[in-house]
């Protein structure tokens, strides 16, 4: 017998002997009786019974019932007792990074052990596992990126995709890839886990795949709309005395013997939007869609919720960051829940960083109210089971994209019935809950029965440039396979911008580039600017300026002190001619009042947010360990080896059209003032915000924008004013030359100090970049 069995099935051995006394052990009974009275444990030996006999098996459930913590354990038990822990390796994908931690962390625990011995996780550039772990959480991408270098997935003995009702273009994606695979891996074994919607579809596209379902149990949730809430803040009103002090009372100090609530409400029925709403077209509830919120709404609610309701915290959906944070300060300005100890207020969201996961799960005494304020992320994948209350604002931020004018458009947008659902669910975990919807019953009336799915709603570029590092043939072949496949024109218009900034050539290959940004998990303009940052030695202003662009910028606008606002944004552009110049200095700006200690007085003076800086900080150190994690960038030599150009503000406004290509508009005199015109939609207007706008004439012919947005015109976002020079050297594939000698250069300069050279070439070619500009 090979030494390698042996050493497997002592290691098998240990395994079982671990568990089984884990099994009895004083420690973990809590535990093992809160397991038991999961939903998901009654089915267990039906559930192992179908796993073992069918290759692929689709599980749906109420959210909460356990198919993510219980699910994969079950399996994991079920080997490591039947002696085949040693061969035995689990994998389950979770959609988001927090939730793969947070599941890892939780099962580690159910389990009475360290998170990273038997269970652990992996997320892009942080892991908890060991050559111990037998079942490993990790993202979707996570697994994606695997398959590259494993295209069978060889090691691989089960695997989980959870969440797949949410149809992120990941899963969508994954599943595609997996469909194809069985056949060649008749012995891997592919669980589906979903909510209660839409199991049916995922069965239907394996072939009418068995399956399974959970059935769950959860309190009555009494289900409030707006109409309702203002009919209940009324009654309540009259049994009980008047709010005093409210913050609200400020909004209408006449008439004092009213409830400010209910004056917030009246205020908004007369508001013209509800009356649409009312009349009901299709149109109005597009344009009232793609509004923000009314936070003071959310924040009367959920005052009215801690003076008039029992106990239980409290579930806010709000869209995004901007909005968490922005209600954060709002709540910490009220007289009521602002800096009390009686409540505890967190946020929630998917791109934090660093999440106090305890605080969120944990039962605060019974003296303290908890305020969670999430976006969607606590709709199906966190639960937080002391929730009674929710407030639910109705949307949800989503992608759409416009594949005729080529527009991507994060906009906040009403969410399905499904996704209303769900959330309502959320109030009843332990006990009869309340759902406030601060929207009409019209408008759920309204909302379609699910979701588009993100693959039909998003651009494709990052996607087509994985379908070809994953050699999965013609992108457009492969995304024909898909569960909805998208629409031919979105996938012809990412394969040619993936052509223009040189990512593929003209026979659909990756380039050289293109294999690099492969490895980036961004968007291909993103990791692009992030790349020749590196290359050209001037890294900190496209970190801290591709930190703004995968995230939002810092710069807040309040209604009421516009003038000043944009006033300080000038002052940080100076006579740069740039949005992204302005939120660079901004940015530098902050750093150095951390450093003094005073950052909040710099924050308030300057018209920006706090929170949305602490964020762009930390994921400028998430791209910089991309950067390292791939090669570019060498930490040992010190961030100064990368920012030799960095005040060069050619060289930074020459790199972020590097990134922002094919992003251009041209600027042309017409008399005394400068019209804007872009190749795909002809007359443009710069936005408001932008410290481009109402210049009558800018001293260079270009400018590069991150993006356009549709509302009544057509709007170019941030701008940078850009020379000719930039835009023939650094627009489209480096230099354009037909035998793709410029991407080869780019090679080149990953090996040597290329920025010198560069510049050195800018002098040399002038002359001939004069001759093609006909001067
Ligand atoms: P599902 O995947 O079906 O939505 P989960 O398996 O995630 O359900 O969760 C089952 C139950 O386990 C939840 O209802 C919750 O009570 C508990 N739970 C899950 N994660 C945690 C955690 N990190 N801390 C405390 N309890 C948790
Ligand atoms: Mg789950």
């Amino acid at each position: 017998v090979p030494i390698a069995d042996i050493a497997k099935e002592k290691f098998s051995a240990e395994l079982k002997d671990k568990q089984d006394r884990m099994k009895t052990s004083d420690k973990l009974k809590a535990m093992k009786s809160f397991r038991e009275k999961l939903p998901a444990y009654k089915l267990k030996s039906e559930f192992l019974k179908a796993v073992a006999n069918n290759q692929v098996l689709v599980v749906s459930g109420e959210t909460g019932c356990g198919k993510t913590t219980q699910l994969p354990q079950f399996i994991l038990e079920e080997e490591i007792a039947c002696l085949r822990g040693a061969d035995c390796n689990i994998v389950c994908t979770q959609p988001r990074r927090i939730s793969a931690i947070s599941v890892s962390a939780r099962i580690s625990s159910e389990r009475g052990e360290q998170l990273g011995e038997t269970v652990g996780y992996q997320i892009r550039l942080e892991a908890k596992r060991s050559e111990h772990t037998r079942l490993l959480f990790c993202t979707t991408g996570i697994l994606l990126r695997q398959l590259v270098q494993d295209p069978c997935l060889t090691g691989v003995s089960h695997l989980l995709v959870d969440e797949i009702h949410e149809r992120g273009m990941n899963e969508d994606f994954l599943i595609i890839i997996l469909r194809d695979l069985l056949p060649r891996r008749p012995d891997l074994r592919l669980i589906l886990m979903s909510a209660t919607i839409n199991a049916d579809m995922f069965s239907k596209y394996f072939g009418d795949a068995p399956t399974m379902h959970i059935p769950g149990f959860t309190f009555p949730v009494e289900e409030l709309f707006l109409e309702d809430v203002l009919e209940k803040s009324r009654l309540s009103i009259n049994s009980k005395d008047m709010f005093p002090g409210n913050a609200l009372g400020r909004r209408k100090q006449t008439d004092s013997k009213k409830d400010p609530l209910v004056e917030l409400f009246e205020e908004v029925e007369i508001d013209a939007h509800y009356k649409n709403y009312c009349t009901s077209t299709r149109q109005s509830l597009e344009e009232w869609s793609a509004e923000k919120i009314d936070l003071d709404l959310v924040e009367a609610t959920i005052e009215y919720v801690c003076r008039h309701e029992g106990g239980g915290a409290i579930l806010v959906f709000l869209t995004g960051w901007d909005e968490i944070s922005k209600l954060l300060d709002k709540i910490k300005a009220n007289t009521l829940l602002g800096n009390s100890s009686k409540f505890l207020v967190l946020p929630l969201h998917g791109s934090m960083p660093t999440v106090n996961q305890r605080e969120i799960f944990d039962r605060p005494p019974s003296s303290v109210r908890k305020i969670v304020l999430a976006t969607n992320i606590a709709e199906s994948s966190i639960t937080i089971d002391d929730v009674v209350y929710v407030v639910d604002c109705g949307k949800a931020k989503e992608t759409s994209y416009d594949a005729l004018n080529k527009l991507a458009c994060l906009l906040p947008s009403w969410i399905s019935k499904a996704s209303a659902h769900q959330r309502r669910g959320r109030a009843g975990r332990v006990q009869p809950g309340v759902c406030y919807r601060l929207y009409p019953k019209i408008i759920y009336d309204a909302m379609p029965q699910y979701q588009l799915p993100e693959i039909l709603r998003t651009p494709l570029q990052e996607l087509c440039l994985q379908i070809k590092s994953l050699q999965l043939g013609t992108i457009a072949a492969f995304l024909a396979k898909a569960l909805q496949p998208p629409e031919p024109l979105s996938v012809h218009n990412a394969v040619e911008l993936l052509k223009t900034i040189g990512a593929l050539n003209e026979t659909e290959e990756l380039t050289p580039l293109g294999r690099h940004l492969c490895t980036l998990p961004l968007e291909p303009n993103i990791g692009k600017m992030l790349l020749m940052g590196s290359i050209f030695q001037c890294l900190d202003p496209a970190l801290t300026i591709a930190a703004a662009l995968a995230h939002r910028d810092p710069f807040v606008l309040p209604l009421n002190r516009k003038e000043d606002a944009d006033a300080a944004k000038r002052s940080f552009a100076g006579d740069s001619c740039s949005d992204h110049i302005a939120l660079l200095k901004a940015f530098d700006g902050w750093k150095n009042a951390k450093r003094s200690g005073r950052e909040k007085a710099y924050c308030w003076e300057n018209f920006l947010s706090p929170l949305t800086l602490q964020m762009m900080e930390d994921m400028r150190k998430q791209f910089l360990d991309l950067l390292s994690d791939i090669g570019f960038v060498d930490k040992s030599k010190g961030a100064k080896a990368y920012n030799i150009y960095s005040d060069d503000l050619e060289m930074v406004s020459a790199i972020l059209c590097a990134g922002l290509y094919p992003n251009v508009v041209q600027c042309k005199r017409r008399g005394k003032r400068t019209a804007f015109y872009t190749k795909e939609v002809g007359k443009v207007d710069i936005h408001p915000a932008s410290v481009n706008a109402g210049v009558n004439s800018l001293p260079l012919p270009y400018l590069v924008y991150s993006e356009k947005v549709k509302t009544a015109n057509i709007y170019v976002r941030d701008s940078t004013n850009i020379s000719d020079y930039a835009l023939l050297l650094f627009g489209g594939s480096l230099i354009p030359s037909k035998t793709g000698e410029g991407i080869e250069m780019l090679e080149g300069y990953l090996h040597f100090s290329a920025a010198k050279s560069v510049l050195d070439l800018i002098k040399k070619l002038r002359n001939e970049l004069d001759k093609l500009l006909g001067r």
